[in-house]
């Protein structure tokens, strides 16, 4: 009986070393910082890149010109409006201060 208990004592301190010897790996091949905390690996995860999910949460605004739709980083501001190019920014400002540049 004693046996059996000593095998699983064995068998578990054997997983817990493959699980701290490979979280040792993967924490020196994301940063190399594997001095001590061998079961704290997880928590660091790679940057992911952010193009892609930045346009989904990118507002998008409307030209005060012509009424497009344009991504906000896209746009130019102008005051508290937003314009789809610098050609219509200029446009509506020369229409605002009254005179017309053409
Ligand atoms: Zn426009």
């Amino acid at each position: 009986m004693r046996q059996i208990f000593l095998l699983v004592v064995f068998i578990f301190a054997a997983r817990w070393l493959v699980k701290t010897m490979r979280a040792a790996q993967t924490g020196t091949a994301a940063r190399g910082a594997a001095g001590q905390g061998a079961s704290r690996g997880q928590a660091t995860g790679a940057a992911p890149p952010q193009r892609g999910p930045r346009q989904l949460a990118e507002p998008m605004v409307r030209c005060a010109v012509c009424g497009v739709h344009a991504p906000k980083s896209d746009s130019i501001a102008f005051g508290a409006q937003y314009f789809c190019s610098v050609d219509h920014a200029r446009r509506h400002a020369a229409a605002a201060g009254g005179r017309d540049g053409r």
